[in-house]
């Protein structure tokens, strides 16, 4: 075969098949190999049903066959590989077989896009059905002063304060929401140099009073010193979510401690509280968008549902991880981690 057309079809990510009239494949390049998980096995010279035990795909290159005109299909998802491929099969008709199509068979991988879609429509809906319930109390309470609520002014001081409280829900979702998306944007955020324990006391100070509020202690151990290079302001609002959340879920009479950990070649912090704990079956999903545990009581302390996949795009993309542990009832411990090969200096111990 001509060298450059040896190089196209080994170097094409778009899967390339050819079969001869009797279904017989004649050649077959690597990306096909791949797509069709052929574990090793030659497929040239075999049968396109022995090769692939595809009927959907065989249906698709008799149709092109039989009519002479190019055919595309999207086979279902398969089963055994988890791949969705779009096939497009091409009849070709050589000089010296007039009325017999050979087939150009190409398949494109299009699992990743069809995924991305749905997770592009869940979001939508997701994001229709938050804005939807405040939305329609706020319009429920401003009829209801409409239509002469307003005269009584101890109904209409409880309805405003109800609008106001929507308000600030409908607020907080839209920050979050452009706090996510511009985390999923920023791939390599901008870094600077920090004590990262500084940060966490300073997080902590602020959040003293609404701990005490809520009737939960909030204690920082003493710890590390890092200095990390990272985005301060992300690192921040990754620190907000953590405690915000921890306190949230820990009842009156409860305690949180935060810990700064520091081993060879990485940084963790540590945020445990003794609170209402997280089911087993929850947390694996606890990181998804909008994914509750405990819908009721994040609805009631004004939760968008947001917050920990904030915190693990940003610790994510700043090569991190995140991690929970939890028992149901008794507390949970959620923990990020930085690589210290990110960072220009690995800090001292204090
Ligand atoms: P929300 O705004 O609902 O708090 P998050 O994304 O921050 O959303 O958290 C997702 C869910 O994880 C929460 O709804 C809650 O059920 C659970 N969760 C988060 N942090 C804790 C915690 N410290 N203790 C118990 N459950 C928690």
């Amino acid at each position: 075969m001509n060298p450059i057309f040896e190089c196209l079809l080994r170097e094409l990510n778009v899967g390339v098949i050819w079969i001869d009239p009797m279904k017989r494949i004649k050649l077959c390049n690597p990306a096909a190999y791949r797509m069709l998980n052929s574990r090793g096995q030659s497929m040239e010279g075999r049968t396109l049903i022995e090769a692939t035990l595809s009927y959907e795909m065989v249906s698709v290159v008799g149709e092109a066959q039989e009519r002479g005109i190019p055919v595309q299909r999207e086979l279902r998802k398969n089963e055994t590989t988890g791949r969705i491929i779009s096939v497009h099969a091409v009849p070709v008709v050589l000089e010296d077989q007039k009325g017999f199509y050979q087939i150009i068979l190409m398949l494109e991988d299009v699992t990743e896009i069809r995924h991305l879609e749905t997770v592009r429509r869940d979001f939508v809906a997701n994001v229709s059905h938050e804005l939807r319930t405040p939305l329609a109390s706020i319009r429920a309470m401003a009829e209801t002063l409409q239509n002469g609520a307003s005269g009584d002014a101890v109904v209409s001081a409880r309805f405003l304060e109800i609008i106001v409280g929507e308000v600030e829900r409908l607020t907080r979702l839209l920050h979050d929401l452009l706090t996510l998306s511009k985390a999923e944007q920023e791939h390599l955020p901008e870094r600077e140099r920090f004590d990262l324990y500084e940060l966490v006391q300073n997080v902590v100070e602020r959040y003293q009073s609404q701990a005490e509020m809520a009737g939960v202690q909030l204690h920082l151990q003493r710890s590390v010193k890092p200095v990390v290079e990272a985005n301060r302001d992300q690192i921040e609002q990754v620190l907000i979510n953590l405690v915000d959340n921890a306190i949230k879920y820990t009842p009156d009479g409860g305690e949180i401690n935060i810990r700064v950990m520091s081993s060879g070649n990485s940084v963790t912090v540590e945020i445990e509280d003794n609170g209402i704990g997280i089911l087993s079956q929850d947390l694996a999903r606890l990181w998804e968008r909008f994914y509750r545990a405990d819908r009721a009581r994040s609805r009631q302390s004004g939760g968008t549902g947001l917050g920990l996949s904030i915190v693990k795009h940003i610790v994510e993309a700043h090569g991190g991880s995140v991690g929970v542990e939890s028992e149901y009832g008794q507390g949970s411990v959620f923990h990020f981690t930085l690589p210290y090969n990110t960072y220009s200096s690995k800090g001292s111990s204090s």
